[in-house]
């Protein structure tokens, strides 16, 4: 098959090009390396097109003969939409319309495209079933929930096989530290290798469903694979519930070493826990299986050992 993925250079994007690449697919990277990297993309034969899905003739070239299209790109992270909430609704939220209308005229049948868990926002539920309400905190979050709600619009509207996944927390290999919006496994895990303190917004206590991204990638994969299709998002994690104080505790058995673990205040538009109920995913891939925290911490130590 010859897949387009969108932010192919990121994080999640070049994780899934190697798998894709593995499994005999040709790829299509189109990103415009805003957050991504082209090194992440090193040594593997992707068709790398370097714009923005806001160009509707990079997106043109992008699409053609594609059998599928994996939309990634994004600017992730909720400060950063809070800090400029316009420009993360034009990528996010006007980008996945005119990635979906480009599939649509290159008559491309199918799209998967990623949402997030922040959706749910203020709402307590625990776990989180994709039949609850959605309150988003964050321009972030109404952002991705104009994403999922756009690809789900576009199988009715257009008879376009889509799959709107909620992703929750990713983590593992080639996922930066070091930036400002970089995200807290990565974080923690570059301030021990470099003996600093381990900051933790908050008291601990806030809790996340840490998902490997090497299940995400096979989940993702197989979805492009089976062209599998749901009218409703999905939730794409395995329904842990992991605190921060935990995790630091994780991530000290993995390295060996003891983290100095210093706390600051709470930041805005954090939502204080998350925790899918993944009965949704289970029936759509039954065959899924997770990476344990443990495991995927250590693959995640040691490639910030490898590259460090
Ligand atoms: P990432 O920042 O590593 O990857 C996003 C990629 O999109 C980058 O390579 C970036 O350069 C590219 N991009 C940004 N704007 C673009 C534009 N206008 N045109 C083309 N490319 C552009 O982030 P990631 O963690 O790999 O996230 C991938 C997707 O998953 C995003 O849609 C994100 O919102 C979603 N998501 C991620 C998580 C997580 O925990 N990582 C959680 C929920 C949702």
């Amino acid at each position: 098959m010859r897949i387009l993925i969108t932010g192919g250079a990121g994080f999640i994007g070049s994780n899934l090009s190697r798998l894709a690449l593995s499994h005999g697919h040709e790829v299509v990277v189109l990103d415009d390396l805003s957050t991504g990297f082209r090194d992440n993309l090193d040594g593997l034969d992707v068709d790398f097109i370097e714009g923005s899905i806001l160009d509707p003739s990079a997106l043109e070239r992008a699409v053609e003969g594609v059998d599928s299209v994996v939309h990634l790109a994004a600017l992730g992270s909720v400060p950063r939409s809070i800090a400029d909430p316009v420009r993360s609704h034009e990528v996010n939220s006007t980008g996945t319309l005119r990635v979906l209308e480009a599939a649509r005229a290159a008559g491309v049948g199918h799209a998967v495209c990623a949402s997030s868990s922040s959706v749910y926002g203020l709402n307590p539920a625990l776990p989180k079933s994709e039949r609850e309400w959605v309150r988003p905190m964050s321009p972030y979050a109404v952002s991705k929930l104009s994403t999922e709600q756009y690809t789900l619009a576009y199988q009715q509207s257009y008879g376009m096989d889509t799959l709107a996944f909620r992703f929750f927390n990713v983590y593992g290999p080639r996922q930066r530290a070091g930036h400002v919006y970089a995200a807290v496994i990565p974080t923690f895990l570059d301030a021990l290798l470099r003996d600093e303190p381990l900051w933790i917004n908050g008291d601990g206590s806030n809790s996340r469903d840490f998902t490997f991204v090497g299940t995400v990638c096979s989940v993702l994969l197989d979805a492009v694979e089976r062209k599998v299709s749901h009218p409703e998002p999905v939730n794409l994690a395995f329904g842990t519930n992991t605190s921060l104080l935990q995790l630091t505790r994780h991530i000290e058995e993995v390295a060996g070493s003891t983290a100095d673990v210093r706390h600051r205040d709470p930041r805005p538009g954090d939502v204080p826990h998350s925790q899918a109920d993944n009965a949704s995913l289970r029936a759509l891939f039954p065959d899924v299986t997770a990476v344990e925290l443990e495991k995927g911490l250590q693959d995640t130590l040691q490639w910030f050992r490898d590259v460090s």
